[in-house]
């Protein structure tokens, strides 16, 4: 029983992840890889989880509007997810249901149209190879025969894809274990105490020991950072998600409000709230969603929800990432984002490379939380 194991004496590693989630069983599942020995300190059921809520989206589209890198390290993590997934379905059988047939972002309005046109222009201007269509209604038509007439049209780009989040999460867990990896469940981690090269965790089942520690406990880094000289400026932003019965397939891409899932089931979502802690659901928010997709798609018109839930985002005040390693207690690394299915490939095959001692790539230069002492800006992603 692997709870049991740390009673009293520590348990030593290379490694430790503090967090279980998409990112932390991301650069996990990266670190063995590389041939490290690493454990997985996890939370308990009961831990604000967006890897268990999220939409699924592997999304460029849109990103980096103000910080260019951001939207190329979001279509690098895009470009690595197709090996990504076929090296977790050979290692495991479990198929994490990635696709890239490029996203939909469906405009009600010309304005909403010509905003977003705007945008992926202004991105396409200063980086040619991300690229995108504007497709009036006719075009939208002609690609997604269930569009709606009353939508204004729609804005295509081919770096998007979707990805089941839970297959993904329980594949990168099943490949880190096949590795040698350790995985320990309700560790959540309370404190670290740095020592000159080394770091011990405590964790409610005992204390661990390692050379390396990966803050990736999402909303809880905010706590841990300090712990090892750094900051983590987040906040939570909740999103409310809905799922439909299973349906015939009628949708061939991803859009943001509307995915349908290779199963059949489809969801439906994109709000974004500051509710705090608050992962609880609303009628009013509720109701947009669903108004939205069934303009967007007159088919789910009579579509049955079966499951609906909400869930906190990971929210730095710029919206970007930050990945660090702490300048007072080296060995000590942050990871803090708020897409961490699309960022999953380049977190497994970029970030831990370097948390195994590799060069820091020169893409994650702007993603340092120290831009946070200077800044005034929220959400600009
Ligand atoms: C509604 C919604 C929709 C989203 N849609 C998308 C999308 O379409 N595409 C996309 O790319 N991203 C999406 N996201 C974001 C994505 O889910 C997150 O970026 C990702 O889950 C963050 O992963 P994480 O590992 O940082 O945090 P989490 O997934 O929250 O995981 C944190 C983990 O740390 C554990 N933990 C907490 N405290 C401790 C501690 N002290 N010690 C040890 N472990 C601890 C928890 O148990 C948990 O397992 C969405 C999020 C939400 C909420």
């Amino acid at each position: 029983m692997q709870h049991k194991l740390a009673h009293n004496t520590a348990r030593r590693f290379d490694i430790v992840v503090a967090g279980g989630g998409l990112v932390g069983m991301a650069i996990a599942y990266g670190l063995v890889r590389a041939g490290k020995r690493v454990a997985v300190c996890d939370g308990a059921d009961s831990a604000h989880r967006a890897a268990r809520g999220n939409f699924g989206l592997v999304w460029v589209q849109g990103k980096g509007g103000r910080c260019l890198p951001y939207a190329q390290w979001s279509r690098e993590s895009s470009e690595r997810w197709g090996a990504f997934a076929a090296q977790l379905q050979r290692k495991t059988g479990v198929d994490a249901g990635f696709e890239r047939p490029g996203g939909i972002e469906l405009c009600e309005t010309i304005e909403q149209l010509e905003a977003g046109r705007q945008l992926l222009e202004s991105i396409r201007a200063r980086d040619a190879s991300l690229t995108y269509e504007v497709l009036d209604i006719h075009a939208l038509k002609a690609r997604v025969p269930s569009a709606s007439d009353k939508l204004a049209g729609a804005l295509y780009s081919p770096h998007d894809g979707h990805a089941s989040p839970l297959y993904t999460l329980r594949a990168m867990q099943q490949a880190f274990a096949l590795a040698g990896g350790t995985y320990l469940p309700h560790h959540e981690v309370r404190e670290i105490r740095p020592y000159v090269g080394r770091f011990e965790i405590d964790t409610p089942h005992g204390t661990l020991e390692a050379e390396r520690v990966v803050l990736a406990a999402g909303l809880d880094n905010q706590r841990l950072a300090p712990m090892v000289g750094m900051l983590a400026p987040i906040t939570p932003l909740r999103g409310q998600i809905m799922v439909t019965e299973r349906l015939a397939p009628f949708l061939d891409y991803p859009t943001l409000v509307v995915r349908q899932t290779p199963e059949g089931s489809v969801l439906l979502g994109d709000s974004a709230e500051a509710v705090g802690f608050d992962d609880g659901q609303t009628r009013a928010v509720m109701a947009d969603i669903a108004r939205r997709a069934r303009t967007a798609f007159p088919v789910l018109g009579h579509a049955r929800i079966v499951r609906a839930w909400g869930a906190l985002r990971i929210m730095t005040p710029d919206g970007l990432p930050v990945y660090e390693e702490s300048s007072t207690h080296p060995g000590a690394f942050l990871a803090i984002c708020h897409s961490g299915v699309t960022l999953a490939a380049a977190h497994a095959d970029v970030i831990a490379p370097w948390i195994a001692g590799g060069a820091r790539p020169s893409i994650l230069d702007p993603f340092v939380a120290t831009r946070f002492s200077n800044s005034t800006d929220a959400h600009v992603l």
